[in-house]
């Protein structure tokens, strides 16, 4: 986990710049909460992470160096993820002009529920620079907390910074299935603010839900087997929602695809809005018998 480049959290165009690459990476933070006679033992599988990075204070332009969050993990730091409940792990007070300034460095959350990793994105990346940043953080919370072994990247769910106060009490997965359901109920002010986010949630997993869909029609569609197959592994192509996309993808399949092509889309329609009428028990069983 050495390698990981820590330029990856500076962020372009704005004030916050990281020292270095390597070993700057610490979990120095403030292991003496833990106890001195856990520390030792502590600081060897801690998968929490932090860093020094350079930061100008907008009211004065002071610069210093604060060390900032980039992996926090409720397994070794529970005061972390408390002061996080209380948005205070963002915030410090400037040396100089004693205001409080907060910095956007985006933070991977493992808050030990059922749900996937809460990675909040720093919106002063691009979409590359966050998958690194992403990626950086993953082996860091992994390299401290996993040891050897093989590794795939986790999952997780990006979220807005200022939802993670709400979110590390949540299962998120949970959340999202309960909106789609539509049985969410939002209880106070802070859960309708987290629920605005899980309708934008709702609607992006769908949207990539229906992308597979219709990647893996016309890939293992060929024929009426493949269809039912595909059907019943993509449930979200029963919905209005996919044949209004698969309506946009006929229109244009007619300019740019051709006649035949626009044939096969046409009835894939058709077929799903039969499934849909009566019933995928009804009409699949009887495609795969053709
Ligand atoms: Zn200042």
């Amino acid at each position: 986990m050495t390698n990981v480049n820590y330029a990856l959290y500076s962020r372009p165009g704005r004030e916050l710049l990281c020292t270095g690459i390597g070993p700057t990476v610490s979990n120095a933070g403030d292991l003496s909460m833990l106890g001195p006679t856990r520390t030792g033992q502590m600081e060897a599988r801690m998968s929490s992470g932090a860093q020094q990075v350079a930061i100008k204070c907008p009211a004065c332009g002071t610069r210093a160096n604060q060390q900032m969050w980039l992996v926090v993990d409720a397994a070794d730091r529970p005061d972390l993820i408390e002061k996080l409940r209380h948005g205070g792990l963002r915030t410090f007070l400037c040396g100089k002009c004693g205001r409080p300034v907060t910095t956007t460095t985006s933070l991977l959350v493992d808050s030990r529920r059922r749900s996937p990793l809460l990675f909040a994105v720093d919106p002063a990346a691009d979409a590359n620079l966050t998958r690194e940043q992403f990626f950086a953080s993953a082996i860091i919370h992994h390299g401290r907390s996993a040891g050897t072994g093989d590794w795939t990247i986790p999952h997780a769910t990006p979220i807005p910074h200022d939802l993670l106060a709400v979110a590390v009490d949540r299962d998120v997965d949970d959340d999202i299935a309960a909106y789609s359901a539509g049985t969410w109920r939002a209880e106070s002010i802070a859960l309708q603010k987290y629920g605005d986010w899980l309708r934008q949630a709702v609607h992006q997993r769908r949207d990539a839900a229906l992308k597979a869909a219709v990647q893996a029609l016309i890939k293992d569609a060929p024929d009426a087997a493949g269809f039912a197959r595909v059907v019943r592994a993509h449930p979200v192509l029963l919905s209005e929602v996919a044949d209004d996309f698969l309506a946009t993808l006929q229109d244009v399949s007619e300019e740019d695809a051709g006649p035949e092509y626009e044939r096969q889309v046409a009835e894939w329609r058709q077929l799903l809005r039969m499934c849909r009428r009566d019933g995928v028990e009804a009409v699949l069983p009887k495609l795969r018998d053709a």
